[in-house]
Protein backbone atom coordinates (compact mmCIF):
# COMPACT_ATOMS: atom_id res chain seq x y z
CA UNK A 1 0.00 0.00 0.00
CA UNK A 2 1.00 3.67 -0.98
CA UNK A 3 0.03 6.42 0.33
CA UNK A 4 1.13 10.23 0.42
CA UNK A 5 -0.24 10.64 3.85
CA UNK A 6 -1.31 8.46 6.85
CA UNK A 7 -2.37 8.95 10.35
CA UNK A 8 -1.07 6.03 13.15
CA UNK A 9 -3.89 5.41 16.01
CA UNK A 10 -2.00 4.47 19.23
CA UNK A 11 -4.00 2.63 21.69
CA UNK A 12 -2.01 0.19 23.63
CA UNK A 13 1.06 0.46 21.97
CA UNK A 14 2.69 3.60 23.48
CA UNK A 15 6.03 3.20 22.10
CA UNK A 16 8.00 4.55 19.18
CA UNK A 17 10.17 1.27 18.52
CA UNK A 18 9.46 -1.75 17.41
CA UNK A 19 6.14 -0.98 16.34
CA UNK A 20 4.13 -2.63 13.64
CA UNK A 21 2.04 0.03 12.50
CA UNK A 22 4.31 2.96 12.94
CA UNK A 23 7.11 0.77 10.75
CA UNK A 24 4.16 0.06 8.00
CA UNK A 25 2.94 4.10 8.13
CA UNK A 26 6.62 5.09 7.43
CA UNK A 27 7.86 2.80 4.83
CA UNK A 28 4.36 3.53 2.63
CA UNK A 29 4.01 7.15 3.38
CA UNK A 30 5.83 10.41 3.92
CA UNK A 31 3.89 12.28 5.74
CA UNK A 32 3.18 10.09 8.64
CA UNK A 33 0.77 11.88 11.89
CA UNK A 34 0.09 10.22 15.18
CA UNK A 35 -2.49 10.45 17.89
CA UNK A 36 -3.78 9.38 20.87
CA UNK A 37 -7.17 9.41 22.22
CA UNK A 38 -8.39 9.32 25.26
CA UNK A 39 -11.60 7.38 25.28
CA UNK A 40 -14.40 9.26 26.97
CA UNK A 41 -16.14 5.77 27.70
CA UNK A 42 -13.33 4.46 29.11
CA UNK A 43 -12.48 6.96 31.23
CA UNK A 44 -15.67 8.46 32.63
CA UNK A 45 -16.16 5.53 35.42
CA UNK A 46 -12.89 5.69 36.54
CA UNK A 47 -11.72 6.96 40.10
CA UNK A 48 -10.34 10.40 39.70
CA UNK A 49 -7.28 9.23 41.10
CA UNK A 50 -7.12 5.77 39.04
CA UNK A 51 -3.11 4.53 38.87
CA UNK A 52 -3.71 3.23 34.87
CA UNK A 53 -4.81 6.88 33.91
CA UNK A 54 -1.51 8.52 35.85
CA UNK A 55 0.73 5.71 33.99
CA UNK A 56 -1.31 6.24 30.55
CA UNK A 57 -0.46 9.84 31.05
CA UNK A 58 3.06 9.59 31.07
CA UNK A 59 3.56 7.23 29.07
CA UNK A 60 1.81 9.78 26.97
CA UNK A 61 4.61 12.48 27.64
CA UNK A 62 7.17 9.88 26.93
CA UNK A 63 6.22 8.58 23.51
CA UNK A 64 5.40 12.35 22.44
CA UNK A 65 8.82 13.17 23.21
CA UNK A 66 10.41 10.53 21.57
CA UNK A 67 8.13 11.33 18.22
CA UNK A 68 9.26 14.78 18.58
CA UNK A 69 12.94 13.21 18.65
CA UNK A 70 12.75 11.78 15.72
CA UNK A 71 10.93 14.55 14.30
CA UNK A 72 7.44 13.88 14.12
CA UNK A 73 4.62 14.66 17.55
CA UNK A 74 1.78 13.27 18.77
CA UNK A 75 -1.76 14.50 18.58
CA UNK A 76 -3.55 14.11 21.64
CA UNK A 77 -7.27 14.19 21.64
CA UNK A 78 -10.18 13.38 23.81
CA UNK A 79 -13.73 11.82 23.29
CA UNK A 80 -15.30 8.72 21.91
CA UNK A 81 -12.85 7.10 19.39
CA UNK A 82 -15.50 6.36 16.41
CA UNK A 83 -16.09 10.26 16.33
CA UNK A 84 -12.78 11.61 16.58
CA UNK A 85 -10.20 9.64 14.79
CA UNK A 86 -12.77 10.06 11.35
CA UNK A 87 -12.92 13.59 12.24
CA UNK A 88 -9.22 14.07 13.19
CA UNK A 89 -8.49 11.94 9.47
CA UNK A 90 -10.57 13.89 7.64
CA UNK A 91 -8.91 17.47 8.86
CA UNK A 92 -5.28 16.05 7.92
CA UNK A 93 -6.62 14.63 4.73
CA UNK A 94 -5.01 11.33 5.37
CA UNK A 95 -5.76 8.26 2.78
CA UNK A 96 -5.74 5.66 5.64
CA UNK A 97 -5.64 5.13 9.22
CA UNK A 98 -2.81 2.62 10.45
CA UNK A 99 -3.75 0.74 14.24
CA UNK A 100 -2.17 -2.26 15.94
CA UNK A 101 -4.42 -4.93 16.58
CA UNK A 102 -6.69 -4.96 19.63
CA UNK A 103 -8.20 -8.37 20.84
CA UNK A 104 -10.71 -7.65 23.51
CA UNK A 105 -14.10 -8.23 21.71
CA UNK A 106 -15.37 -4.73 22.29
CA UNK A 107 -12.24 -3.59 20.71
CA UNK A 108 -12.84 -5.37 17.90
CA UNK A 109 -16.65 -4.76 17.43
CA UNK A 110 -14.87 -0.84 17.91
CA UNK A 111 -12.58 -1.32 15.42
CA UNK A 112 -14.72 -2.84 12.99
CA UNK A 113 -17.35 0.04 13.38
CA UNK A 114 -14.15 2.64 12.69
CA UNK A 115 -13.35 0.79 9.51
CA UNK A 116 -16.96 1.31 8.08
CA UNK A 117 -16.75 4.53 8.85
CA UNK A 118 -13.52 5.74 7.59
CA UNK A 119 -14.33 3.35 4.20
CA UNK A 120 -17.84 5.58 4.40
CA UNK A 121 -15.42 8.63 3.58
CA UNK A 122 -13.20 6.85 1.66
CA UNK A 123 -10.34 6.14 3.63
CA UNK A 124 -8.68 2.38 4.60
CA UNK A 125 -8.61 1.29 7.91
CA UNK A 126 -5.29 -1.25 8.14
CA UNK A 127 -4.75 -3.24 11.79
CA UNK A 128 -1.76 -4.80 12.26
CA UNK A 129 -0.61 -7.94 14.14
CA UNK A 130 1.92 -6.24 17.60
CA UNK A 131 0.60 -7.05 20.48
CA UNK A 132 0.98 -10.85 20.43
CA UNK A 133 4.09 -13.20 18.50
CA UNK A 134 0.94 -15.25 17.09
CA UNK A 135 -2.32 -14.48 17.19
CA UNK A 136 -5.58 -16.98 17.30
CA UNK A 137 -5.51 -18.74 14.33
CA UNK A 138 -1.65 -18.94 14.12
CA UNK A 139 -1.05 -22.01 16.76
CA UNK A 140 -3.45 -24.89 16.06
CA UNK A 141 -3.53 -28.01 16.74
CA UNK A 142 -3.17 -31.07 14.15
CA UNK A 143 -6.91 -30.95 12.95
CA UNK A 144 -6.50 -27.85 12.65
CA UNK A 145 -8.62 -26.32 15.58
CA UNK A 146 -7.48 -24.48 18.93
CA UNK A 147 -5.84 -25.43 21.64
CA UNK A 148 -7.47 -25.74 25.27
CA UNK A 149 -4.61 -27.00 26.86
CA UNK A 150 -1.50 -25.04 27.74
CA UNK A 151 1.21 -27.41 27.52
CA UNK A 152 0.88 -28.61 24.15
CA UNK A 153 -0.10 -25.13 22.83
CA UNK A 154 3.05 -24.18 24.15
CA UNK A 155 5.09 -26.77 22.52
CA UNK A 156 3.42 -26.28 19.19
CA UNK A 157 4.04 -22.03 19.92
CA UNK A 158 8.14 -22.65 20.46
CA UNK A 159 7.57 -24.81 17.30
CA UNK A 160 6.38 -22.53 14.81
CA UNK A 161 9.06 -19.78 16.25
CA UNK A 162 11.38 -22.71 15.29
CA UNK A 163 10.38 -22.84 12.11
CA UNK A 164 9.65 -18.94 11.65
CA UNK A 165 12.09 -16.74 13.41
CA UNK A 166 11.49 -14.34 11.21
CA UNK A 167 8.26 -13.47 12.95
CA UNK A 168 10.36 -11.97 15.69
CA UNK A 169 11.87 -9.19 13.65
CA UNK A 170 12.07 -5.96 14.90
CA UNK A 171 9.82 -3.10 13.41
CA UNK A 172 12.05 -0.43 13.03
CA UNK A 173 10.93 3.16 13.19
CA UNK A 174 14.39 5.56 13.30
CA UNK A 175 15.54 5.08 9.40
CA UNK A 176 12.01 6.01 8.13
CA UNK A 177 11.98 9.28 10.80
CA UNK A 178 12.33 11.23 7.65
CA UNK A 179 8.90 10.57 6.73
CA UNK A 180 7.10 11.93 9.98
CA UNK A 181 5.04 14.97 9.70
CA UNK A 182 6.56 17.75 11.57
CA UNK A 183 4.75 19.46 14.64
CA UNK A 184 3.16 22.65 13.47
CA UNK A 185 4.37 25.62 15.36
CA UNK A 186 1.04 26.14 17.07
CA UNK A 187 1.02 22.62 18.60
CA UNK A 188 -1.03 22.74 21.86
CA UNK A 189 0.57 21.37 24.54
CA UNK A 190 -0.40 17.52 25.75
CA UNK A 191 -3.69 17.65 27.92
CA UNK A 192 -2.14 17.77 31.61
CA UNK A 193 -4.17 15.23 34.33
CA UNK A 194 -6.07 18.00 35.61
CA UNK A 195 -7.25 18.76 31.91
CA UNK A 196 -8.57 15.23 31.35
CA UNK A 197 -10.43 15.40 34.46
CA UNK A 198 -8.07 13.08 36.93
CA UNK A 199 -6.46 14.71 40.18
CA UNK A 200 -2.81 15.11 39.68
CA UNK A 201 0.12 12.41 40.90
CA UNK A 202 2.68 10.06 39.79
CA UNK A 203 2.39 6.84 38.05
CA UNK A 204 2.38 3.64 40.11
CA UNK A 205 5.75 2.35 38.38
CA UNK A 206 8.12 4.08 35.84
CA UNK A 207 6.51 4.83 32.82
CA UNK A 208 7.11 4.78 29.12
CA UNK A 209 9.73 3.50 27.21
CA UNK A 210 12.47 4.36 28.92
CA UNK A 211 10.28 3.04 32.71
CA UNK A 212 10.47 -0.08 30.75
CA UNK A 213 13.83 -1.05 29.32
CA UNK A 214 14.90 0.04 32.90
CA UNK A 215 12.57 -2.60 34.40
CA UNK A 216 13.77 -5.00 32.33
CA UNK A 217 17.47 -4.49 32.45
CA UNK A 218 17.08 -4.77 35.74
CA UNK A 219 14.98 -7.95 35.34
CA UNK A 220 17.67 -9.78 33.15
CA UNK A 221 20.46 -9.03 35.81
CA UNK A 222 18.00 -11.66 37.70
CA UNK A 223 16.23 -13.58 34.81
CA UNK A 224 18.28 -17.09 35.80
CA UNK A 225 17.23 -17.61 39.26
CA UNK A 226 12.60 -16.77 37.92
CA UNK A 227 12.26 -20.41 38.11
CA UNK A 228 13.12 -20.45 42.18
CA UNK A 229 12.43 -17.07 43.19
CA UNK A 230 8.96 -16.11 41.19
CA UNK A 231 6.89 -17.90 43.51
CA UNK A 232 8.05 -16.22 46.73
CA UNK A 233 6.05 -12.59 46.87
CA UNK A 234 8.49 -11.22 49.58
CA UNK A 235 11.48 -11.59 47.07
CA UNK A 236 11.78 -9.23 44.00
CA UNK A 237 11.81 -12.33 41.62
CA UNK A 238 9.51 -11.45 38.91
CA UNK A 239 10.01 -8.74 35.92
CA UNK A 240 6.84 -6.28 37.21
CA UNK A 241 6.36 -5.81 33.42
CA UNK A 242 3.38 -6.71 33.18
CA UNK A 243 1.57 -3.29 33.37
CA UNK A 244 4.07 -2.09 30.43
CA UNK A 245 2.93 -5.15 28.56
CA UNK A 246 -0.55 -3.81 28.87
CA UNK A 247 -0.25 -0.76 27.38
CA UNK A 248 2.88 -1.88 24.97
CA UNK A 249 5.39 0.44 26.50
CA UNK A 250 7.33 -2.36 25.53
CA UNK A 251 7.54 -5.37 22.74
CA UNK A 252 7.03 -8.53 23.16
CA UNK A 253 9.20 -9.36 20.19
CA UNK A 254 11.71 -7.33 22.40
CA UNK A 255 11.11 -9.19 25.22
CA UNK A 256 11.27 -12.72 23.37
CA UNK A 257 14.15 -12.00 21.32
CA UNK A 258 15.82 -11.37 24.50
CA UNK A 259 15.00 -14.43 26.86
CA UNK A 260 15.89 -16.84 23.54
CA UNK A 261 19.03 -15.27 23.19
CA UNK A 262 19.65 -15.79 26.88
CA UNK A 263 18.75 -19.50 26.46
CA UNK A 264 20.95 -20.02 23.69
CA UNK A 265 23.91 -18.79 25.12
CA UNK A 266 23.79 -20.14 28.70
CA UNK A 267 23.42 -16.39 30.20
CA UNK A 268 19.82 -17.12 31.12
CA UNK A 269 20.06 -19.95 33.52
CA UNK A 270 17.14 -21.98 33.03
CA UNK A 271 15.05 -18.61 34.36
CA UNK A 272 14.86 -17.55 30.88
CA UNK A 273 13.08 -20.46 29.50
CA UNK A 274 10.38 -20.35 32.64
CA UNK A 275 9.77 -16.53 32.10
CA UNK A 276 8.98 -17.19 28.30
CA UNK A 277 6.37 -19.79 29.51
CA UNK A 278 5.10 -16.79 31.15
CA UNK A 279 4.38 -14.79 28.24
CA UNK A 280 3.32 -18.10 25.93
CA UNK A 281 0.27 -18.28 29.36
CA UNK A 282 -0.20 -14.02 27.73
CA UNK A 283 -0.65 -15.83 24.73
CA UNK A 284 -2.66 -18.68 25.08
CA UNK A 285 -5.21 -16.76 27.30
CA UNK A 286 -5.41 -14.36 24.32
CA UNK A 287 -5.82 -17.01 22.00
CA UNK A 288 -8.98 -18.34 24.50
CA UNK A 289 -10.52 -15.34 24.78
CA UNK A 290 -10.43 -14.56 20.72
CA UNK A 291 -11.77 -18.04 20.03
CA UNK A 292 -14.43 -18.48 22.90
CA UNK A 293 -15.94 -15.13 23.62
CA UNK A 294 -18.17 -16.80 25.94
CA UNK A 295 -15.60 -16.80 28.77
CA UNK A 296 -16.43 -13.20 29.33
CA UNK A 297 -19.25 -14.06 30.89
CA UNK A 298 -19.97 -18.10 31.31
CA UNK A 299 -17.09 -20.40 32.34
CA UNK A 300 -15.27 -21.35 29.81
CA UNK A 301 -16.69 -24.98 30.77
CA UNK A 302 -20.24 -24.67 30.20
CA UNK A 303 -21.17 -27.87 32.91
CA UNK A 304 -19.83 -25.12 35.83
CA UNK A 305 -22.47 -22.99 34.49
CA UNK A 306 -24.36 -24.88 36.88
CA UNK A 307 -22.79 -24.16 40.09
CA UNK A 308 -24.64 -22.29 42.69
CA UNK A 309 -22.67 -19.77 44.25
CA UNK A 310 -23.60 -17.74 47.65
CA UNK A 311 -25.70 -15.07 47.42
CA UNK A 312 -27.58 -12.37 49.44
CA UNK A 313 -26.88 -10.65 52.03
CA UNK A 314 -24.09 -12.85 53.87
CA UNK A 315 -22.28 -13.27 50.78
CA UNK A 316 -22.06 -9.68 50.31
CA UNK A 317 -20.49 -9.15 53.88
CA UNK A 318 -17.88 -12.12 52.98
CA UNK A 319 -17.20 -10.71 49.80
CA UNK A 320 -16.70 -6.85 51.28
CA UNK A 321 -14.56 -8.94 54.02
CA UNK A 322 -12.01 -10.32 51.15
CA UNK A 323 -12.21 -6.58 49.24
CA UNK A 324 -10.76 -4.48 52.30
CA UNK A 325 -8.74 -7.42 53.16
CA UNK A 326 -10.35 -8.28 57.01
CA UNK A 327 -10.44 -12.37 56.11
CA UNK A 328 -8.53 -13.13 59.12
CA UNK A 329 -6.03 -15.13 57.12
CA UNK A 330 -2.64 -13.08 57.24
CA UNK A 331 -1.48 -13.92 53.48
CA UNK A 332 -4.90 -13.24 51.84
CA UNK A 333 -5.17 -10.30 53.72
CA UNK A 334 -1.47 -8.82 53.04
CA UNK A 335 -2.34 -9.68 49.13
CA UNK A 336 -5.31 -7.54 49.20
CA UNK A 337 -3.58 -4.46 50.56
CA UNK A 338 -0.68 -4.86 47.88
CA UNK A 339 -3.57 -4.99 45.52
CA UNK A 340 -5.39 -1.88 47.62
CA UNK A 341 -2.47 0.18 48.09
CA UNK A 342 -0.33 -0.48 45.01
CA UNK A 343 -2.52 -1.82 41.93
CA UNK A 344 -0.30 -4.55 42.07
CA UNK A 345 -0.34 -8.49 43.08
CA UNK A 346 2.13 -10.94 42.96
CA UNK A 347 1.09 -13.97 41.04
CA UNK A 348 1.02 -16.64 43.85
CA UNK A 349 -1.43 -14.38 45.76
CA UNK A 350 -3.41 -13.79 42.51
CA UNK A 351 -4.09 -17.68 42.19
CA UNK A 352 -4.28 -17.83 46.94
CA UNK A 353 -7.06 -14.88 46.95
CA UNK A 354 -9.00 -15.92 43.73
CA UNK A 355 -9.29 -19.53 45.28
CA UNK A 356 -9.94 -17.99 48.53
CA UNK A 357 -13.07 -15.99 47.33
CA UNK A 358 -14.39 -19.34 45.27
CA UNK A 359 -13.15 -21.82 47.19
CA UNK A 360 -13.45 -21.08 50.89
CA UNK A 361 -16.15 -18.17 50.72
CA UNK A 362 -18.11 -19.94 47.50
CA UNK A 363 -18.18 -16.71 46.06
CA UNK A 364 -18.41 -16.41 41.94
CA UNK A 365 -15.48 -15.95 40.37
CA UNK A 366 -17.02 -12.93 38.28
CA UNK A 367 -17.19 -10.90 41.41
CA UNK A 368 -13.64 -11.58 42.40
CA UNK A 369 -12.31 -10.60 38.54
CA UNK A 370 -14.43 -7.55 38.71
CA UNK A 371 -12.69 -6.30 41.61
CA UNK A 372 -9.28 -6.81 40.06
CA UNK A 373 -10.58 -5.02 36.71
CA UNK A 374 -10.97 -2.35 39.28
CA UNK A 375 -8.06 -2.21 41.22
CA UNK A 376 -5.00 -4.02 38.65
CA UNK A 377 -2.68 -1.90 36.89
CA UNK A 378 -1.90 -4.61 34.70
CA UNK A 379 -5.51 -5.50 34.29
CA UNK A 380 -6.34 -6.94 31.07
CA UNK A 381 -9.19 -8.98 30.15
CA UNK A 382 -7.61 -11.78 28.62
CA UNK A 383 -4.98 -13.01 31.58
CA UNK A 384 -7.41 -11.49 34.22
CA UNK A 385 -10.96 -14.27 32.89
CA UNK A 386 -7.82 -17.11 32.71
CA UNK A 387 -6.40 -16.50 35.82
CA UNK A 388 -9.72 -16.36 37.41
CA UNK A 389 -11.33 -18.98 35.64
CA UNK A 390 -7.88 -20.88 36.42
CA UNK A 391 -8.32 -20.78 40.11
CA UNK A 392 -12.13 -21.39 40.04
CA UNK A 393 -11.78 -24.57 38.58
CA UNK A 394 -14.46 -23.26 35.57
CA UNK A 395 -11.80 -22.35 32.53
CA UNK A 396 -9.65 -24.23 30.50
CA UNK A 397 -6.56 -26.17 32.08
CA UNK A 398 -7.92 -25.11 35.06
CA UNK A 399 -6.87 -26.20 38.64
CA UNK A 400 -9.09 -29.14 39.19
CA UNK A 401 -12.48 -28.46 41.02
CA UNK A 402 -11.30 -31.45 44.12
CA UNK A 403 -7.84 -29.46 44.18
CA UNK A 404 -8.16 -26.49 46.68
CA UNK A 405 -5.65 -24.57 48.23
CA UNK A 406 -4.95 -24.45 52.12
CA UNK A 407 -4.64 -20.62 52.51
CA UNK A 408 -2.65 -21.62 55.74
CA UNK A 409 -0.37 -23.98 54.17
CA UNK A 410 0.60 -21.41 50.76
CA UNK A 411 1.42 -19.10 53.43
CA UNK A 412 3.78 -21.26 55.15
CA UNK A 413 5.15 -22.62 52.23
CA UNK A 414 5.46 -19.14 49.86
CA UNK A 415 6.05 -16.19 52.80
CA UNK A 416 7.69 -19.06 55.49
CA UNK A 417 9.33 -16.28 57.56
CA UNK A 418 5.63 -14.10 57.37
CA UNK A 419 8.25 -11.45 55.54
CA UNK A 420 5.22 -10.29 53.25
CA UNK A 421 2.58 -10.43 55.67
CA UNK A 422 4.60 -8.19 58.24
CA UNK A 423 5.10 -5.61 55.53
CA UNK A 424 1.38 -5.47 54.64
CA UNK A 425 -0.71 -6.12 57.65
CA UNK A 426 1.79 -4.05 60.56
CA UNK A 427 -1.20 -5.28 63.00
CA UNK A 428 0.75 -8.90 63.51
CA UNK A 429 4.58 -7.78 62.24
CA UNK A 430 4.84 -8.69 66.02
CA UNK A 431 4.11 -12.31 65.40
CA UNK A 432 6.96 -15.01 65.03
CA UNK A 433 7.38 -16.63 61.65
CA UNK A 434 5.44 -19.88 63.16
CA UNK A 435 2.72 -17.91 65.24
CA UNK A 436 1.75 -15.53 61.64
CA UNK A 437 0.18 -17.54 59.61
CA UNK A 438 -3.10 -18.83 61.51
CA UNK A 439 -2.98 -16.66 64.61
CA UNK A 440 -6.03 -17.54 65.93
CA UNK A 441 -4.18 -20.65 66.60
CA UNK A 442 -2.20 -19.12 68.69
CA UNK A 443 -2.82 -19.03 73.22
CA UNK A 444 -4.20 -15.77 73.99
CA UNK A 445 -2.14 -14.33 76.58
CA UNK A 446 0.98 -15.26 74.11
CA UNK A 447 -0.94 -12.59 71.52
CA UNK A 448 -1.83 -10.44 74.29
CA UNK A 449 1.69 -10.42 75.32
CA UNK A 450 2.69 -9.52 71.60
CA UNK A 451 -0.13 -6.53 71.52
CA UNK A 452 -2.52 -8.35 69.51
CA UNK A 453 -6.07 -9.32 70.37
CA UNK A 454 -8.12 -11.40 67.96
CA UNK A 455 -11.63 -9.36 67.13
CA UNK A 456 -9.77 -5.65 67.93
CA UNK A 457 -6.41 -5.57 66.41
CA UNK A 458 -7.00 -8.45 63.46
CA UNK A 459 -10.22 -10.39 62.27
CA UNK A 460 -10.87 -13.97 63.65
CA UNK A 461 -10.91 -16.18 60.49
CA UNK A 462 -14.27 -15.55 58.66
CA UNK A 463 -14.69 -19.60 57.45
CA UNK A 464 -12.86 -22.36 59.06
CA UNK A 465 -11.29 -23.80 56.13
CA UNK A 466 -11.56 -27.28 56.42
CA UNK A 467 -15.17 -26.76 56.52
CA UNK A 468 -15.32 -24.54 53.90
CA UNK A 469 -13.56 -27.15 51.85
CA UNK A 470 -16.26 -29.50 52.44
CA UNK A 471 -18.68 -27.27 51.37
CA UNK A 472 -17.10 -26.48 48.12
CA UNK A 473 -16.90 -29.97 46.91
CA UNK A 474 -20.42 -30.31 47.84
CA UNK A 475 -21.47 -27.09 45.27
CA UNK A 476 -18.78 -28.77 42.71
CA UNK A 477 -20.64 -32.32 43.03
CA UNK A 478 -22.80 -30.51 40.13
CA UNK A 479 -20.22 -30.46 37.75
CA UNK A 480 -19.47 -34.21 38.12
CA UNK A 481 -23.48 -35.31 37.37
CA UNK A 482 -23.52 -32.38 34.51
CA UNK A 483 -20.07 -32.76 32.81
CA UNK A 484 -20.59 -35.53 29.60
C1 LIG B 1 -6.65 -14.48 39.26
C2 LIG B 1 -5.56 -13.95 38.35
C3 LIG B 1 -5.75 -12.74 37.69
C4 LIG B 1 -4.76 -12.24 36.83
N1 LIG B 1 -4.99 -11.04 36.19
C5 LIG B 1 -4.05 -10.56 35.32
C6 LIG B 1 -4.28 -9.35 34.62
O1 LIG B 1 -5.34 -8.71 34.72
N2 LIG B 1 -3.27 -8.90 33.79
C7 LIG B 1 -2.10 -9.58 33.62
O2 LIG B 1 -1.23 -9.12 32.88
N3 LIG B 1 -1.89 -10.74 34.25
C8 LIG B 1 -2.81 -11.26 35.10
N4 LIG B 1 -2.57 -12.44 35.76
C9 LIG B 1 -1.34 -13.18 35.46
C10 LIG B 1 -0.13 -12.87 36.37
O3 LIG B 1 -0.51 -12.92 37.72
C11 LIG B 1 0.51 -11.52 36.08
O4 LIG B 1 0.75 -11.38 34.70
C12 LIG B 1 1.85 -11.37 36.81
O5 LIG B 1 1.66 -11.51 38.20
C13 LIG B 1 2.45 -10.01 36.51
O6 LIG B 1 3.65 -9.85 37.19
P1 LIG B 1 5.04 -9.80 36.42
O7 LIG B 1 4.96 -8.87 35.28
O8 LIG B 1 6.08 -9.56 37.44
O9 LIG B 1 5.11 -11.29 35.85
P2 LIG B 1 6.33 -12.19 35.39
O10 LIG B 1 6.34 -13.38 36.28
O11 LIG B 1 7.59 -11.44 35.23
O12 LIG B 1 5.82 -12.72 33.96
C14 LIG B 1 6.13 -12.02 32.75
C15 LIG B 1 4.88 -11.72 31.98
O13 LIG B 1 4.25 -12.93 31.57
C16 LIG B 1 2.82 -12.75 31.58
N5 LIG B 1 2.26 -13.68 32.55
C17 LIG B 1 2.84 -14.16 33.67
N6 LIG B 1 2.02 -15.04 34.28
C18 LIG B 1 0.90 -15.10 33.54
C19 LIG B 1 -0.33 -15.81 33.65
N7 LIG B 1 -0.55 -16.68 34.64
N8 LIG B 1 -1.28 -15.60 32.73
C20 LIG B 1 -1.07 -14.75 31.70
N9 LIG B 1 0.07 -14.06 31.54
C21 LIG B 1 1.03 -14.22 32.44
C22 LIG B 1 2.56 -11.32 32.00
O14 LIG B 1 2.44 -10.54 30.84
C23 LIG B 1 3.83 -10.98 32.77
O15 LIG B 1 4.12 -9.62 32.82
C24 LIG B 1 -3.57 -12.97 36.63
C25 LIG B 1 -3.38 -14.19 37.29
C26 LIG B 1 -4.37 -14.67 38.15
C27 LIG B 1 -4.16 -15.99 38.84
Amino acid sequence: MNMSNSLVWFRRDLRAFDHAALHRALTASNRVHCVFVYDSGILDPLPRDDRRVRFIHASIASLDAELRRLGGHLIVRQGRPLEVVPALAAELGVEAVLVCADYEPEAVERDAQMAERLAADGRKFLSLKDQVVFEKDEVLTLAKGPFSVFTPYKNAWLKRLASMPETLASYPVDQYAHNFAPPPLDAPALPSLEEIGFAPGEPPLPAGMEGAEAMFEDFVRRIADYGRARDFPAQDGTSRLSVHLRFGTTSIRHLVRTARQMMENGAGGTGASVWLSELIWREFYAMILARHPHVVHQSFKPAFDAIEWESGMDADELFAAWCEGRTGYPLVDAAMAQLNRTGFMHNRLRMVTASFLTKDLGIDWRRGERYFALKLNDYELASNNGGWQWAASTGCDAQPWFRIFNPVSQSQRFDAHGEFIREWVPALASLSAKEIHAPWLVAQDVLADKGVVLGRDYPFPLVEHGAARKRTLERFAVVKKAAP
